[in-house]
């Protein structure tokens, strides 16, 4: 998932400061989660922005608005409200603020209320970790599952730095090497022969953005 933080009120204001109808939009997935853009914090946003002059047109919380269909359909249930707006405040990360702003057909400005973090899983007592930088050129079949490109603050794809001091990272003395980790897990499976394999620099016309994305009729392709 998405993660999000929420953006300090004075930024917000300063966004909207040409505007005083507002209309809200949340999302219903990863920033419900995060609690950025849910129920509770679009009406928390309404009452803040409502102190402060502004008014609150409507809202809407689709369950993904990074997906054109979902929030163009709930854009078109609220149409007569956003006709009355002047801009619209969007609760989720930058992707969502990106569909709302693409998807309105009423040429309404779209501000983001949330800074985009990282993507991270969430485990089951809804802990957030970021496991995966989205390198494009995954390596977690031979490092045991874990992603040194995320967990290692340099990235290192050949075993530990200098710096590993009793099994934890110099850049944070309170985490565990990414490196040892592996190699602990590596040692459990009875797999420590596959460090023994020098892994070539990463391939970074990988991560150029923005990708090339292709939908065929059955699978997703990523041209070089
Ligand atoms: S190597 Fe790490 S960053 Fe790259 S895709 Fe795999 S988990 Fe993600
Ligand atoms: S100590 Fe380990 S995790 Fe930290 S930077 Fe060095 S190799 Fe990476």
């Amino acid at each position: 998932m998405i993660i999000t933080e929420q953006k300090p009120l004075e930024e917000i204001l300063e966004m909207l400061k040409d505007y005083s109808k507002i209309f809200l939009v949340g999302c219903g997935e990863c920033a419900t989660t995060c609690k950025t853009g849910g129920q509770e914090e679009l009406l928390k946003m309404k009452a803040v922005l409502e102190q402060n002059g502004k008014t609150i047109t409507g809202s809407c919380i689709p369950d993904a608005p990074c997906i054109a269909s979902q929030v163009k359909a709930e854009l078109a249930r609220n149409a007569k409200t956003l006709r009355g707006s002047e801009a619209i405040l969007v609760l989720a990360c930058g992707l969502g603020a990106q569909s709302v702003k693409e998807n309105n057909r009423f040429s309404l400005g779209a501000f983001s209320a949330c800074n985009t973090i990282c993507g991270a899983l969430v485990d089951s007592a809804g802990n957030f970790f970021e496991k995966c930088s989205m390198c494009g050129n995954c390596i977690l079949g031979i490092t045991a599952g874990i992603c040194p490109e995320t967990l290692c603050p340099k990235g290192l794809l050949n075993g530990p730095c200098g710096g590993m001091n009793k099994g934890k990272c110099e850049v944070d003395p309170d985490k565990d090497c990414a490196w040892v980790l592996i190699y602990k897990e590596l040692e459990k499976t009875g797999h420590l022969d596959r460090l023994r394999e020098v892994r070539p620099a990463k391939d970074h016309k990988k991560t150029t953005k923005p990708h090339k994305i292709i939908m065929t009729s059955d699978k997703i392709q990523i041209p070089n």
